[in-house]
């Protein structure tokens, strides 16, 4: 632990908000700024992290004093998820949270992560084992990214994790509000998928920054699902564009 300068937990209330998806691009934007970055997929019923970098198929190996070698998706990016352990992707993971804590122990304390800049620790949906397992075991993370939507609908259940990490004291270092509106490639007219800014008026409301709007973008999901993160598959995007916006306050000096 003492290895890694700086630990990020990306969190949301709800799922299916990007989450995985900002985990994943925040880490690969971060290697690519000369930083040794290490991704914890911490979503142990459904890793996306595999997909969103097209590693999935690979098995996790250890060395020769036990210690498991993460998977090298960069010489500057090393990842680690439970999709790395399954026989294959149609295997559910059936496991109470006592079993779930010790696996996120172990990504932690007995993978050979080396010196990290930046540990960044991909959350699954809202406030129970794993993301308490996680601050747990980091022992003081650096703070929470947390991901929401426009609509309230995602915002009833953000505010419960903002006031989660309010009563663990884990600082937020900001909201991003993702899927926020949709440019038509055919009219460039603007339209809002989702209604609302909850994402603003969140930062607002709990005093915390906010890092920004990203649009709802098929081709960031298409990438997605090719394994090719989008900050460095197309970055010229304005969407990829808005999530290195975002990102610029997590860079450290
Ligand atoms: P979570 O981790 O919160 O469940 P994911 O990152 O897995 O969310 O994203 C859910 C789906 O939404 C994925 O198919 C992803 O490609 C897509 N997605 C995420 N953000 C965007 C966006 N800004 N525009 C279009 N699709 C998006």
């Amino acid at each position: 632990m003492s290895e890694i300068a700086h630990k990020y937990i990306v969190m949301s209330g709800k799922g299916g908000v990007g989450k995985s998806s900002v985990a994943a691009n925040l880490a690969v934007w971060l290697s690519t700024r000369g930083k040794q970055v290490g991704l914890l997929d911490a979503d142990i019923h459904g890793p996306s992290v595999p997909t969103l970098l097209a590693v999935n198929g690979r098995r996790l190996v250890s060395d020769d004093s036990q210690r498991v070698l993460p998977i090298e998706y960069s010489r500057t990016l090393k990842v680690i998820s439970i999709g790395f352990m399954l026989a294959n992707d149609n295997e559910p993971v059936i496991w109470r949270g006592p079993m779930k804590h010790n696996l996120i122990q172990q990504f932690v304390q007995d993978v050979e992560w080396g010196r990290l800049d930046y540990l960044v620790v991909d959350c699954p949906p809202g406030t129970g084992d794993e993301p308490l397992s996680v601050i747990q075991v980091l022992g003081g993370a650096d703070g929470a990214v947390i991901v929401t939507t426009p609509q309230e609908l995602a915002a009833v259940d953000v505010r419960k994790c903002l006031t989660f990490c309010k009563q663990l004291s884990l600082p937020v270092l900001g909201i991003i509000e993702n899927m926020s509106g949709f440019v038509c490639p055919h009219c460039a007219k603007r339209v809002d998928i989702f209604a609302g800014h909850s994402g603003e008026q969140m930062a607002e409301d709990f005093q915390v920054p906010f890092l920004g709007c990203v649009p709802i973008d098929p081709s960031l999901s298409a990438a997605g699902d090719c394994g090719k993160p989008f900050v460095t598959h197309d970055p010229q995007n304005p969407t990829a564009q808005a999530l290195r916006h975002a990102f610029e306050p997590l860079l450290t000096s």
